[in-house]
């Protein structure tokens, strides 16, 4: 593990709590009626956002065509970052974690992972999660606070300051810590400067959001963003499921498998459903076979991924054996089933783990 220590040329941000607005999260229109205010054409707008979302610069001062004048007013109003890096650690399969500071102190992740030919930026939605679930350290923590839109972008907007330029960021998924579909607004917000072709211009088929089952959340996404859902399942019934994630008593695996069947899926496209497996616990040969069952008619794959332990939990991953007769199990009755093994393992990259360290 290499340890990159508080990054040296990222500054902190200068005001603690702030009234400003932050740029990251203005809508063209907001940022042209900033502008046309100061007395400036509108065309500014485009510049300022070509520096921010695709040039990546580092401050106001970096925008070398904007008048100082502006530059100087819009510092005053606006601002420019939210998070200081508290801390990057960098895995020995390339996988880095960042540990961010937001402007009231609170610490939240996000995760680089190197893929074959790209690289995929796991972001938080929440400091903290409410759900509890036993094998997650984010929810060991209690939820703190949504959070806002420019504080979902600046993960990205930071991250890609920091990442070299190739492999690119292709892939952003929203599988860090918090539980997305209960801070909808500023989720929704925040994906639709990602997918802002005139912003951070991702694909929409390259976003994902990922939640532990909140049904008028599921009902929300699937009416028009046009983004990937992943569904954490982690277990085939409902009391194993209610055991080891509370919130199937409010919202039950029958109601949510029913409300996937009806999702509006775009042509081509599938659900993705994570199942963390845990030994003895949700690893058994009549797990996989209930699980086959219950997304058989769905178009979907699963992402099986034995668990990552956490300190101070009597959980264990499962046995290399039982891992595979798993999968074989969703193989034979013709279901997508990939093995997700836990990168970043030595720097504690599952969510929350980095944060708990530091008392979140
Ligand atoms: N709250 C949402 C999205 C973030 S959870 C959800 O639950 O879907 C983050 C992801 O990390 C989930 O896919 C979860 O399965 C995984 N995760 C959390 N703790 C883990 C652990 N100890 N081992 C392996 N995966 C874990
Ligand atoms: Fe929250 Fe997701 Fe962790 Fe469950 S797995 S506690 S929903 S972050």
């Amino acid at each position: 593990m290499q340890n990159l220590g508080p990054c040296a040329q990222i500054q902190r941000p200068s005001e603690t709590v702030s009234s400003k607005r932050a740029i990251s999260a203005l809508t063209k229109e907001e940022l042209i009626d900033e502008i046309v205010s100061l007395g400036e054409r509108s065309f500014r707008a485009d510049q300022i956002r070509d520096w921010l979302y695709k040039k990546n610069v580092q401050s106001f001062e970096e925008m070398a065509n904007i008048p100082k004048a502006l530059r100087t007013e819009l510092k005053k109003r606006l601002l420019f970052r939210t998070l200081n890096l508290r801390r990057s650690l960098r895995s020995g399969d390339g996988t880095t974690k960042f540990l961010f500071e937001l402007m009231d102190g609170l610490l939240i992740e996000s995760v680089l992972i190197p893929e074959k030919d790209h690289m995929t930026l796991c972001i938080s939605s929440q400091v903290g999660c409410a759900m509890g679930c036993i094998f997650c350290l984010t929810g060991k923590g209690g939820f703190k606070r949504n959070l806002t839109p420019h504080e979902i972008v600046d993960q990205v907007l930071e991250v890609k300051r920091w990442a070299p330029k190739r492999p690119a960021i292709t892939n952003i998924v929203f599988m860090g810590m918090g539980e997305p579909l209960l801070n909808l607004e500023g989720v929704i917000k925040a994906v639709r400067i990602l997918i802002d072709p005139e912003a951070l211009s991702f694909s929409h088929r390259r976003v994902t959001v990922s939640t532990s089952g909140i049904i008028p959340g599921i009902l929300r996404l699937g009416q028009g963003l046009n983004v990937n859902l992943a569904v954490s399942l982690n277990a085939p019934s409902e009391d194993l499921r209610s055991h080891i994630m509370p919130i199937n008593k409010r919202y039950p695996l029958k109601e949510l498998m029913e409300t996937l069947a009806k999702y509006p899926l775009q042509k081509g496209r599938r659900i993705t459903f994570e199942y963390v497996l845990i030994r003895d616990l949700n690893d058994r040969e009549e797990h996989a076979q209930r699980l086959a069952k219950l997304v058989k008619g769905i178009p979907c794959k699963v992402n099986l991924i034995p668990l990552n332990e956490v300190p101070g939990s009597d959980l264990r991953p499962p046995e290399e054996e039982d891992l595979n007769t798993f999968q074989k199990i969703l193989f034979e009755a013709n279901i997508t089933a990939i093995v997700r093994k836990s990168k970043g393992k030595d720097i504690m990259a599952a969510c929350g783990q980095l944060a708990g360290l530091y008392g979140l």
